[in-house]
């Protein structure tokens, strides 16, 4: 019985943890343990009866130490312009919803990496979830698989999944190990085959946790701005009382700094009356500007401007379209790179910010979690137990 309690599910594991599994736990050899992952993550096979390479005796022992476990599709809907959503259950209580965008020769996944979210951003509807936990790696992970999955996508061959964004739920840099062992496995020819820079890690800035990501996992990183002063930007996103722009910048200058040549795109959504103003659009263009010079890099901040998307209860407005089309104008005039994310699947609620899947908020555990968030601390302790 003890043995089934404690079964290792696979999924949790990239391919130092896999090798390490099949070498302490079962006495294999290495290959055996890429074997694995590559029905798990090219073929999406669960059950180890199919796993036909790898002799019958090694199935059954796999079978009674290790099971491969998948996140549980509620429902999933495609969107009339391509998008595709689903929502996943993690546990009995938690689900969170996925969403994939098609679009000129790319296929972008949308991944999650809480249930919920701590930070408390004002117009993001995950934010009146409130936060429950992190996700584990098998969870973060097999979002990607069941979308693999869904799409037929095999590494190599016609890819359909191209990119995946950490743009779901969640703040990924405060469930760091759990996102790097899952990013790793996206990256690796193993696992997904993405490259380095079609993974992005989005992070509304947690400034220690940029440092580190940038010594242990060379990944795409967006910044989640959203003002260009610290006024407008503590009022959006509360986590800039901690780390104001100044310091947020100067991280993404070490990061920029650490993978010579590559950018860093900064996220920007625009709400009417908020920051969407001409003096707002100048403002952000001389930090951006300053970026470059810092970094000694043209181009080395991108803008990505995201027309704000309404959810019930918001108090926010979406930017109107000349004011989104003339903001954008301002940068460019100034020579700073600056698109419009359009928005997508918006028929099924599927867009930025848009997220909610279902939460159950155990307060007391969110009470604990921002309090962690207030301690200022110079260490990286910011994961939750
Ligand atoms: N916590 C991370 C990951 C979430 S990414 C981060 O903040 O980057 C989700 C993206 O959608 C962020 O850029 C977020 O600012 C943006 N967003 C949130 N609510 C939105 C809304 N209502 N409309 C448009 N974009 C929104």
């Amino acid at each position: 019985m003890s043995a089934v309690l404690s079964r290792q599910n696979l999924f949790e594991l990239d391919r130092e943890g896999m090798e390490c599994f099949f070498a302490e736990t079962l006495g294999e050899k290495r290959y055996r343990a890429h074997q694995v992952m590559k029905w798990i993550h090219h073929r999406h096979v669960t059950d180890f009866e199919e796993m036909t390479d790898l002799g019958r005796v090694l199935r059954s022992r796999l079978a009674s130490v290790a099971e491969v476990l998948p996140p549980q599709v509620h429902f999933d809907r495609p969107s009339s312009d391509g998008a595709h959503k689903w929502l996943l259950g993690m546990d009995a209580r938690n689900a969170i919803e996925m969403v994939y965008i098609p679009d000129k020769g790319r296929g972008t996944l949308c991944v999650s990496s809480q249930v919920g979210c701590a930070l408390n951003c004002q117009f993001c509807s995950t934010a009146t979830q409130g936060f429950n936990r992190n996700l584990s790696t098998a969870e973060i992970i097999g979002q990607v698989w069941v979308a693999a999955r869904h799409l037929g996508n095999v590494p190599h061959r016609q890819r359909r999944l191209t990119n995946v964004v950490m743009m779901g739920m969640g703040e990924p840099l405060m469930n760091f190990d759990n996102v790097v062992r899952a990013m790793n496995i996206m990256r690796d020819d193993l696992g997904y085959g993405l490259a380095n820079k079609r993974v992005t890690l989005s992070t509304a800035g947690v400034v220690p946790m940029i440092d580190r990501l940038a010594e242990v996992c060379d990944v795409s990183l967006a910044v989640s701005l959203h003002a260009p002063n610290d006024d407008i930007r503590t009022e959006l996103v509360p986590l800039n009382r901690k780390y104001p722009i100044a310091e947020l910048m100067d991280a993404c200058k070490r990061y920029a700094m650490s993978r010579k040549g590559t950018s860093i795109t900064f996220g920007y959504t625009l709400m009417k009356g908020v920051n969407d103003q001409p003096e707002h659009a100048h403002q952000l263009a001389r930090l951006m500007k300053r970026f470059d010079n810092a970094v000694q890099m043209k181009d080395a901040g991108k803008v990505n401007l995201i027309p704000f998307n309404p959810f019930p209860g918001t108090r926010y407005e979406r930017a109107d379209e000349a004011g989104i089309r003339n903001f954008q104008k301002v940068l460019l005039d100034a020579g700073v790179l600056a698109m419009v994310r359009r928005t997508r699947g918006d028929d099924i609620d599927a867009a930025c910010g848009q997220l909610k899947g279902q939460v159950m908020d155990r307060t007391r555990r969110q009470t604990e979690f921002q309090r962690s968030l207030d301690r200022r601390a110079d260490d990286n302790r910011y994961e939750v137990a």
